[in-house]
């Protein structure tokens, strides 16, 4: 392939809003341009490494048996009216109406097309288990897309979808696909860190998030420094760090005491000269679509429940909860929401506070608290000399003992786990990574085929719900993320599996003799199966040197007159990211670029 025969617009300049590196170097390299706020066009040279990721996911997908599939992008609402998500997906979902008016949803994810599917072919057991997948655009109103395609609103997604007749046929598939993924991100020259993650809020028993680590990552991960333990923060868990509560009998009366001006935790500190781990913080939340039941939780009995469809499981559209926890700690909305099975949980509004509890914020506290249901952290239930809210401006209970004063309604592990803290698997101590989410594996579980009725025969004759699992890549994202981690001051540095071209020809003036052994050598590439770039245009040799660098082809070649005229006629061979070239025999070096390019190849597997 020639330079000017391709369309490669290299900037010098950065665009204003690229503050990491792969955003502007995506940019900076011609790789690819922005369409509008969070939607990108790839330009030759990106979409040739696009498609490289692409096809390497391909493979692996298809080395574990799943099927390649392609589904319309855009998808039927009524779908997502049977699953109940097209009211509970919120503003991130696109919909939009036909000029029939039928409404149509431009598809953030596809468990409800690809369930309709199945549901419609599906009869015997003997189809299952099936597994299928796709590589194809997917659209989120994300608020806030940033950092280039990283997260963009709309971007490309390979997402599978297995179905079982059973949950050790559905771990099988999960298994192999965390095998596969792993794969993946090894051969795209990634290192991945896969972590735990949180799968309660969708009824799920298993997740797993394929993660690298990055400064720009929104999820926090706690690792164990002894063992192998790794968790999103949305699902980490620790080692107790209390000792059981002693006996109730000797716990010190319950005493109400004035606390003007202090409301903090640490202006309560100060006051009462105590430590923040003997104070039961309180938090007032809202959560929204609760598929809890709540029909013995103090102050719900007037809570009406609804169908978000007429096959989706029934939820309280919104209710209110008291969450309680050890002053030092923080309460964890992921886990409260996958506790209650809600699909949003946030604080409550200050009036919402004042209306429920009686008293301004910062005066919540268990004792008394009729109105609503209080989720206890365990740590909570450690407690019997503790500080609380006592539902009254200017006032907090002292001596408040968990079991005698208070019972909640729950008791859970609802605390964020924080570095420092000991790992629940070895007691090792925890410590914190930012990551940044390449993959997701899903079991689902019957979420999807229950509330889209989806039904087959069982060996029996008997009619049975299939269990289901899915699993995503972002294949933009993914691609970033080998930018993120393979590039320098002078640009890309492209691992070879992904390289949009393997070896890139720098002829010093593309004329003559320069010119014929350039294109010889390119041709004897290409005919060894290796993809060349001949920068062929009319340009200083300082210019192509600084865009080859940019644009970050593994091997870069150089043909000059005065080498080829040495007795021994020479060009000069440079792996991108070293600084010596070596000096190779004109008729040599098509067989030794090759041999090199195919060895790194085989290296990332
Ligand atoms: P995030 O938490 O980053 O929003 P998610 O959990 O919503 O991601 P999934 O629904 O699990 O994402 O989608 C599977 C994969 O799709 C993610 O692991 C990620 O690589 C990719 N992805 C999701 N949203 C975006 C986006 N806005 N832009 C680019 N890639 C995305
Ligand atoms: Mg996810």
């Amino acid at each position: 392939m020639k330079f000017s025969q391709t369309f490669i617009p290299t900037l010098r300049e950065v665009p204003a809003d690229a503050v990491i590196a792969s955003h502007r170097l995506m940019f900076r390299s011609g790789m690819a341009r922005k369409l509008a706020n969070g939607l990108f066009t790839y330009l030759p040279l990106g979409l040739r490494a696009f498609r490289k990721v692409e096809n390497i996911i391909r493979e692996e997908m298809n080395a574990i048996g799943s099927l390649e599939i392609k589904l319309s992008v855009v998808a039927p609402g009524e779908l997502w009216k049977e699953s109940g998500r097209w009211e509970s997906m919120g503003e991130s979902m696109l919909k939009v109406k036909n000029r029939t008016g039928a409404d149509l949803v431009i598809s953030p994810t596809a468990e409800e097309a690809v369930t309709g599917i199945v549901r419609d072919e599906l009869s015997s057991y003997k189809q299952l288990p099936i597994s299928v997948y796709q590589i194809n655009a997917k659209y989120r109103d994300e608020i806030r897309p940033r950092y280039g395609v990283m997260r963009g609103r709309e971007f490309t997604m390979k997402d599978a979808y297995s179905y079982h007749v059973d949950e050790k046929s559905l771990d099988e598939t999960y298994q192999k696909m965390g095998t596969a993924y792993r794969r993946i991100f090894k051969r795209c020259g990634l290192a991945v860190l896969p972590v735990r993650a949180d799968s309660g809020a969708m009824g799920g028993s298993g997740s797993e998030e394929f993660m690298v680590e990055s400064e720009i990552g929104d999820n926090t991960l706690l690792l164990c420094r002894e063992c192998e333990y790794a968790a999103n923060v949305e699902k980490a868990g620790c080692k107790p760090d209390y000792e059981a509560a002693g006996a109730l009998a000797d716990a010190a009366p319950l005493e109400k005491i004035p606390t003007p001006a202090a409301r903090t935790i640490a202006e309560l500190c100060a006051f009462l000269k105590t430590d923040a781990k003997t104070f039961i913080k309180t938090l007032i939340y809202r959560a929204v679509n609760v598929e809890l039941d709540l029909s013995d939780a103090p102050g719900c009995a007037f809570l009406k429940r609804v169908r978000l469809a007429p096959e989706a499981p029934a939820v309280y559209a919104e209710a209110f909860f008291a969450a309680c926890i050890r002053g030092d700690l923080d309460v964890n909305e992921m886990k409260l929401a996958a506790l209650l099975k809600a699909s949003e949980v946030g604080l409550a509004s200050d009036a919402d506070v004042e209306r429920l509890t009686g008293a301004p914020v910062g005066f919540a506290g268990p004792v008394g608290l009729a109105s609503l249901p209080v989720v206890a952290d365990e740590t909570t239930a450690a407690l019997n000399d503790a500080v609380a809210g006592a539902l009254e401006k200017d006032a907090h209970y002292r001596h408040v003992a968990y079991g005698r004063d208070f019972t909640p309604w729950l008791v859970a592990d609802v605390r964020t786990v924080k570095a420092g803290d000991r790992c629940p698997a070895c007691g090792g101590e925890l410590y914190e990574k930012k990551g940044n989410e390449l993959g997701h594996i899903f079991k689902l579980g019957y979420k999807y085929t229950k509330s889209m009725n989806v039904r087959f025969l069982d060996e029996n004759g008997a009619s049975q719900t299939p269990v289901m699992g899915s699993y995503g890549i972002g294949v933009d994202r993914t691609l970033a993320s080998i930018i993120e981690e393979h590039h320098d001051d002078a640009g890309i540095v492209w691992p070879m599996s992904v390289a949009p071209f393997h070896v890139v020809i720098v002829p010093i003036k593309y004329e003559g003799a320069v010119k014929s052994a350039a294109d010889a050598i390119a041709v004897g590439l290409e005919k060894s199966g290796v993809e060349a770039l001949v920068d062929d245009r009319n340009e200083r040799a300082g210019v192509k040197f600084n865009d080859a660098d940019l644009i970050g082809i593994p091997f870069r070649i150089v043909v000059g007159e005065k080498n080829l005229t040495l007795e021994a006629p020479s060009v000069e061979v440079r792996r991108r990211g070293e600084p010596e070239a070596k000096r190779v025999p004109v008729d040599a070096v098509v067989q030794e670029t090759a041999g090199m390019v195919f060895d790194e190849l085989m290296k990332l597997g």
